[in-house]
């Protein structure tokens, strides 16, 4: 299969979609009329940009409401056809894609269109031209993919064939049976959109919505299966209508919407038991066990209340690195890593973004297959500067510029090879913080998508189901993606607003990253009485909260332990869950504690109460 992307998909002017599309590695492209339209040049001048960008055009689209119309209309659609044809010789481009008509003067009958496709397919072949035709989701009488074969199949014309566009067919749940009985060489184009659930009309669900396979809740797998039981070789092409899109970068996209096909189309290969002519092997996703440690670049002045805080959370300096300025802090199972260097990677990262996580290392089953299908998805390698005798850890660019790296049985040695044990500071009180339950990363509303590609795709993590929380300042977004045992959960969070904290966090560190860490005890109670003894400053939550807690069948005792130690509640049939939060640091970063029995969530129902306690005591005021 060859792959390509339409112009539609992305942001800006003509020429600069076309040189993002080239950035990101397409070598075939779908020419959006509205695109050509706009752009100040002639569609010679478009031919050049596209043949020096390497790029080839497959497709000039859309030509709208052509088939099944009366006399004069019809004649004057041939004429306009005529014309679109000229265009399509000039820019050297030879299918047009033919949609299903919407015009209120359309006459149906699967022959009467047959007959216009017919006529339109000797007038294309004496140009050298094809035409395809795409049942809309919205058509007026063709709408959907077995009417459109239909046509297509009494038209009985080599330069008549089928365009298949997955959005069209799966938001209308059409049979995907019918596909695998379509000869391929019928197929002239196939058309690739993931869209989430919504409960809307499809012609704005399709305009405004669409997304990258993988990114949304369509079974774009199976259509791909289907598609792949026909035997088809030829175009696979995304076309994604999406105001993200259209408001985020352009390079972006077109990196993401190549990473996704890549993603699809290994996907399939497994499904079709190995190997597909033209599709690349992937290796594995990454199985991910955990968090080995969480990396923060600090400076002098924020580095001792740092530790303060820590040592009240339990925590014990560990180690010191045996060359640089970047100390180990311990407790249970999880590992904090304070990079206070003068320069190198968390120096830079600290100039640019204030002192904040700078990287997230993750326990992976195998760190360089890892690598090898981060590379192979596109994915940004990063290799920093590492002492005499250190051990070299394979590193990604993440979120906001941080580094992910990966760390694996040969990096199973890293605290002893790199790091100098730390006995001589006496004994901290452990708090019982036993593992990282979950990390919470803020990021611009137009990336999370992105994030939520590099993840699934890289790693053995699903997503779950998008919620939306109330903050004070607007909704934010949340998307978490987790292992199925829980070892890795990582929540995605944005807002369209600027007066979440989320989106004050954003202002405030000048990128994305994250915004809160949160630890796993097995007695919340235990650890919260040990972190108020030691003075940590915790998240005050309203009396009104645990009134409301009653409702829950919580005994009144246990309610009035919740209320004396700030900690919020939830229950799940028999699973329950309990968090506590400290105040905020510098830009809005904070920890939090949780006790998880059985629970699989992240106690979505207290969210709103812990964004209005937060509001209340954030540093700044939230802008008007
Ligand atoms: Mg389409
Ligand atoms: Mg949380």
């Amino acid at each position: 299969m060859q792959t390509a992307i339409a112009t539609v998909s992305i942001a800006g002017t003509l020429d600069e979609k076309l040189e993002a599309i080239a950035a990101a590695g397409f070598t075939n492209v779908e020419i959006f009329e509205n695109d050509l339209l706009s752009f100040n040049g002639s569609p010679a001048d478009v031919k050049r940009i596209v043949a020096d960008l390497g790029l080839r055009i497959v497709t000039f689209q859309p030509f709208r409401d052509f088939e099944g119309l009366p006399e004069p209309q019809r004649g004057r659609a041939f004429a306009r056809a005529e014309r679109k044809f000229d265009v399509m010789q000039e820019l050297g481009c030879d299918l047009l894609l033919v949609c299903s008509s919407v015009a209120p003067d359309a006459i149906g009958g699967i022959d009467r269109a047959a007959a216009d496709f017919h006529e339109l397919g000797e007038r294309a072949a004496a140009r050298g031209l094809r035409v395809g035709y795409e049942a809309l989701a919205w058509g007026r009488h063709v709408n959907d993919y077995r009417d459109a074969w239909e046509v297509v199949r009494r038209a009985d014309h080599r330069a008549i064939g089928l365009v298949l566009d997955s959005f069209h067919a799966l938001v209308r749940k059409t049979d995907l049976k019918a596909i695998r009985a379509i000869p391929e060489d019928r197929i002239f184009l196939v058309q690739i959109a993931d869209a989430p659930l919504l409960d809307m009309d499809y012609l704005s669900w399709s305009r405004h919505f669409r997304c990258l396979p993988g990114q949304g809740d369509l079974a774009v797998d199976d259509f791909m299966d289907a598609l792949q039981a026909t035997g088809f070789g030829g175009l696979l092409s995304l076309e994604i209508f999406s105001d993200r899109f259209r408001a985020g970068s352009a390079r972006a996209v077109a990196v993401d919407g190549h990473r996704s096909l890549l993603f699809m189309l290994d996907k399939l290969r497994r499904h079709a038991g190995g190997s597909l002519p033209g599709v690349v092997a992937l290796p594995n996703r990454a199985v991910c066990h955990g968090v080995e440690f969480v990396e923060f670049a600090v400076d002098d002045s924020f580095q001792p209340g740092f530790e303060t805080l820590l040592r009240g959370l339990g925590f014990r300096r560990s180690g010191r690195h045996r060359s640089k300025t970047v100390s180990r802090w311990s407790q249970g199972g999880v590992n904090l890593v304070l990079n206070a260097e003068k320069e190198g990677f968390a120096h830079s990262y600290l100039a640019a973004h204030g002192p904040s996580v700078c990287a997230l290392a993750l326990r992976v089953e195998d760190a360089e297959a890892t690598m090898a299908r981060a590379r192979s998805l596109l994915d940004q390698s990063y290799t920093g500067r590492i002492g005499p005798g250190e051990l070299r850890i394979p590193a990604l660019r993440g979120v906001g510029g941080s580094l992910l790296y990966f760390v694996d049985h040969r990096s199973a040695a890293l605290w002893e090879t790199d790091f100098n044990p730390v006995s001589d500071e006496g004994e901290t009180l452990a708090a019982g913080l036993a593992r990282i339950d979950h990390v919470q990363q803020s990021m611009p509303y137009v990336e999370m998508l992105t994030w939520l590609l590099f993840y699934t795709s890289l790693l053995d993590v699903a997503k779950a189901p998008m919620l939306e929380v109330l903050d004070p300042g607007g909704i934010v977004h949340s998307q978490v993606v987790q292992t199925a045992d829980g070892a890795l959960r990582l929540v995605l969070n944005a807002s369209q607003s600027r007066r979440t904290l989320s989106a004050q966090f954003l202002d405030g560190i000048v990128g994305s990253g994250v915004q809160h860490l949160a630890f796993a005890t097995d007695d919340i109670f235990a650890t919260v009485e040990r972190l108020k003894a030691a003075g940590v400053d915790l998240l005050p939550i309203p009396e009104n909260y645990y009134d409301d807690l009653e409702a829950k069948g919580l005994a009144s005792e246990e309610i009035d332990r919740l209320r004396r130690l700030d900690i919020l509640y939830d229950r799940d049939g028999a699973a329950e869950y309990r968090q506590a939060y400290t105040k905020s640091l510098s830009e809005g970063f904070f920890f939090e504690i949780v006790e998880r029995r059985n629970y699989a969530g992240f106690g979505a129902v207290n969210a709103p109460i812990r964004l209005a306690a937060q509001t209340r005591f954030a540093r700044r005021p939230p802008p008007i």
